[in-house]
């Protein structure tokens, strides 16, 4: 592109438009809606806006102005007027403490920025209930109706569900493989009663529903009236979502916080990168992963390879493929569709695929990552527990594992051993009672409300591993 046509996209770049992670500088763009919609582009890559826009990083806003602020600059005139707003209000309403996500102090300089006090008690509720009014919104303007199909392996599938109960103009399908999933997580998932969800349990594994479902996404029958779709975390509105509790964690601390954040699909991780890109105090980030370290193999080496993922106690993290991965490698090849083209390419084709120096050099820059094995995770919640009586999730562990790790270490060299540092607490230990107890020697307090779940009826229908027995079962929603 020549210099003149460059100077012209940057002057009109906008933060409401969205590029796909794998197109040309000048490619046509879309708006939130579509980008909402649609979740993957059409050649396959990720949804970015076209501009980072400047937030309302200042002290002394509420949760949901700070919602409503940055959603608001990411729809643009998308939806109607108010749609942001409203979406941060229903979702704010439908979590249990006053301040969405609470900071809580439990080292000299060391926070937990508690994402669980939602519906579901993981952070993927925070997203998850903006997106839901967001998509009726969405298709109320247009007219259409929506049927998003999932896979999950437990905590996906539950936000999900608890969001979408009762949408307008969404159904939802959420396959699960029959008896891997807990017992609560199930729960969480069949005792909502709602005629627009349906859940499904499949005779087989995780990646037998994640094949039903790529098949049915396929389907042009499943298409005749209706769009269809899936609520993974490559969607631009569940990244949007998890951007102002990073916001109002920074504009709480002041201080250029480090932002330690146990990841999978590198979602939760990308939202922090963004929050930064649009002007807010962050200092270094760390990615936290478990024994499935793919992500902290790219970030530190370059290398990128592929391998099985083996389960581990943070199971929302054994990931080996981290699908948001591809916005930070297009951002740091300045937003060179090609590279990440070229670059995916050749790790769908080889299995593996080396970063160019450059765009691993940025990237070291940004992020740096740590994997914490099994025997440390165990220890690192037991520790806490001794030290401040904090009982923390396997996934929260695995980040304040890599907090004491790399205090003082990372880069920039701002970074001292009294800069305050924010782990990410994504769940509440009780969802994984089973880790729990086997670290503290103890069984885990078990909140109020998974205890009631207990006492619900559950509706599920359960199918052989077949694509016509899914197809069959997805009859049953209108
Ligand atoms: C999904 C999940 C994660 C990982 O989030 P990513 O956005 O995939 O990095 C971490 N902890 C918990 C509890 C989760 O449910």
């Amino acid at each position: 592109m020549s210099a003149q046509a460059e100077a012209h996209v940057a002057q009109h770049a906008r933060a409401d438009r969205y590029v796909s992670t794998r197109a040309d500088r000048d490619a046509p763009t879309v708006d939130f809606a579509r980008a909402l919609l649609d979740g993957l582009a059409g050649d396959g890559g990720l949804y970015l806006p076209q501009a980072w826009p400047r937030a309302g990083v200042g002290a002394g806003l509420t949760y949901v102005e700070r919602a409503t602020s940055v959603l608001d600059s990411f729809i643009g005139d998308a939806l109607p007027a108010g749609a942001g707003a409203q979406a941060a209000r229903r979702a704010c309403d439908r979590f249990r403490h006053a301040c969405v996500a609470p900071l809580v102090q439990i080292d000299d300089a060391l926070w937990l920025l508690e994402l669980f006090h939602g519906p579901t008690l993981a952070f993927k509720d925070c997203a998850m209930q903006l997106m839901a009014p967001l998509m009726d919104a969405a298709l109320a303007a247009s007219g259409e109706t929506l049927l998003l199909v999932t896979a999950t392996s437990g905590d996906t599938g539950a936000a999900a569900v608890n969001a979408f109960a009762g949408a307008e103009r969404v159904s939802l399908a959420v396959f699960h493989p029959e008896g891997r999933v807990s017992p609560v997580q199930r729960r969480q998932m069949t005792t909502v009663e709602a005629g627009n969800v349906l859940n499904v349990a499949v005779r087989g594994d995780f990646d037998a529903c994640q094949a039903i479902v790529k098949a049915l996404l396929a389907e042009p029958a499943l298409r005749t009236n209706r769009r269809v779709s899936s609520v993974n975390s490559i969607n631009w509105g569940r990244l949007a979502g998890q951007i102002p509790y990073y916001l109002a964690a920074s504009a709480t601390l002041g201080r250029a916080p480090r932002f330690v954040v146990p990841t999978g699909n590198f979602g939760d991780a990308f939202a922090g990168w963004a929050a930064r890109a649009m002007g807010a105090d962050i200092g270094p980030l760390v990615a936290a992963v478990n024994q499935n370290d793919a992500l902290a193999r790219v970030i530190n080496t370059g290398h990128y390879t592929r391998r099985a993922a083996t389960p581990s106690a943070s199971v929302s993290m054994d990931v080996q493929a981290p699908s948001n991965f591809e916005r930070l490698v297009y951002e740091a090849a300045d937003r060179d569709g090609g590279v990440t083209q070229a670059f995916y390419s050749a790790f769908a084709r080889d299995g593996e695929a080396r970063l160019p120096a450059s765009v691993h050099a940025r990237i070291g820059a940004d992020v740096s990552a740590v994997s914490i094995d099994e025997a440390e995770t165990a220890r690192t919640i037991a520790q806490v527990h001794a030290r401040t009586g904090q009982v923390i999730c396997p996934h929260t562990a695995v980040g304040v594992a890599a907090a004491w790790r790399t205090q003082g270490q990372a880069q920039p060299a701002t970074d001292t051993p009294d800069t305050p540092t924010v782990v990410l607490a994504t769940a509440h230990p009780g969802k994984f009672p089973d880790a729990v107890a086997a670290a503290l020697g103890a069984p885990a307090p078990t909140p109020p409300q998974l205890a009631a779940l207990a006492e619900r009826r559950e509706t599920l229908v359960v199918i052989d591993d077949d694509l016509a027995a899914a197809r069959a079962a997805l009859e049953a929603l209108s």
